[in-house]
């Protein structure tokens, strides 16, 4: 018997990989599969960044760099941020990695053991609750709840807190529910000041795909958090760069040495020639940004609109991110049964709501980052579907 680590156990998994391995198992058979279940944008990443890179390899930039990254990069990361949120930020306190979700494991490493407790949105994106298991400390689940809109209720949060609260893992623009608090991270904000010895980790991922006039609040904003407060952001979504592999944390300065041995035990460095990509990304214009959250400004009116015309399904508007997130009980069906039957016998990869979490029952999150034809025809599939 293979004795592994009891925590190991405990991992969970992003189903949208496994729906994503699926998915294309069916296309290789020859089926026709839609695929809105994987978060990532259809488009490809623009010429001057993939440019950057390939000139990087060309010339020779492709051994090790340092471990936090390089420092244009991490002064451009520090200049961008400071440029739309009016927060100064010192470069030194910038890591660069892997893609984003590294910063999650690091933050788990940083604050979970055995007794620490961790607060996460459910539903919410999966990975929180297994990273908060495998460091050993105990995932506690804050509700966000369709009734509130799902935003997070901050008198709800706060209660929650106990002496053995190490962190509070938030998420704006949220996913799976595309929701874009701002009134709650205030109240949050203003009451965390009674409790000094809990951190935040800010997943602010999606913080350019905001619609409808709203604004993405950083957690940046609340000087008052800045030494208790990790931000998790990269280039994954903003610069349609998701197998690039490239990240960012900002850090309090007292927790950076830590991050950075992390990294040199954990990775060395992130890859070189992304970096140099990623410098291009955030020195040019950003044209390219606004045009594609344009498109899927488009495609968000459009999906929303299509599933609330189909009976049984109610789907609220998202405000941020690229996912709706209907209500889909009416139909009879659980999250996970549709999400199977809508995969295998109507050709539309969806994503049940559980995979997010127990809360995310009753619902399927559909993602937008695909072309106004296919979301018509996945649409249309599904609603056949139901209607048989
Ligand atoms: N946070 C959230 C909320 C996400 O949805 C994702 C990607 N699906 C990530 C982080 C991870 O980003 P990356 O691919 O850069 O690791």
């Amino acid at each position: 018997m293979l004795r592994i680590a009891s925590t190991v156990r405990k991992i969970g998994t992003e189903t949208a990989f496994d729906v994503l391995a699926r998915a294309q198992a069916l296309q290789a058979q020859g089926r026709d599969v839609i695929n809105l279940g994987i978060g990532q944008p259809d488009f490809r990443t623009p010429d001057h960044i993939v440019e950057a890179g390939r000139e990087a390899l060309a010339q020779g930039r492709h051994g090790y760099t340092p471990a936090a990254g390089i420092s244009d990069l991490r002064e451009a990361v520090a200049r961008d941020l400071q440029h739309r949120t009016g927060a100064p930020i010192d470069p030194a306190t910038v890591l660069i990695t892997p893609g984003a979700k590294v910063t999650m494991f690091f933050a788990m490493l940083m604050f979970g053991e055995r007794g620490a407790e961790i607060l996460y949105p459910n539903p919410g994106f999966p990975i929180y609750e297994s990273a908060i298991a495998l460091s050993g400390a105990t995932p506690v689940p804050y509700r966000l709840s369709e009734t509130e809109g799902f935003s997070f209720d901050p008198d709800d949060l706060l209660a929650r807190i106990t002496p053995a609260t190490r962190l509070i893992i938030l998420n704006s623009p949220a996913n799976p529910t595309g929701v874009v608090p701002a009134g709650q991270i205030d109240r949050l904000a203003d009451g965390l000041a009674d409790h000094p010895h809990v951190s935040i980790l800010s997943d602010e991922i999606y913080d350019r795909f905001v619609y409808d006039g709203y604004e993405h609040r950083s957690l940046l904003h609340y000087e008052a958090l800045r030494d208790r407060l990790i931000l998790l952001n990269g280039w994954s979504k903003t610069y349609a760069m998701t197998g690039w592999r490239l990240g960012y944390s900002v850090w309090p300065a007292a927790l950076f040495d830590f991050a950075e041995r992390l990294a040199i035990n954990c990775y060395s460095c992130p890859n070189a020639a992304a970096q140099y990509a990623g410098l291009a990304a955030l020195d040019a214009p950003q044209d390219f940004v606004d045009e594609m959250v344009a498109a899927f400004d488009e495609r968000r009116l459009l999906l929303v609109d299509e599933l609330n015309a189909i009976e049984g399904v109610r789907c609220a508007t998202p405000r941020g991110a690229f996912y709706a997130f209907p209500n889909i009980e009416a139909t009879g069906f659980d999250s996970r049964t549709l999400q199977d039957k809508l995969l295998n016998d109507a050709g539309v990869a969806t994503i049940s709501g559980t995979s997010f979490g127990a809360h995310g029952e009753g619902f399927l999150r559909l993602s937008y980052a695909s072309s106004l034809e296919s979301i018509r025809t996945a649409v249309q599939r599904i609603r056949a579907f139901l209607e048989q």
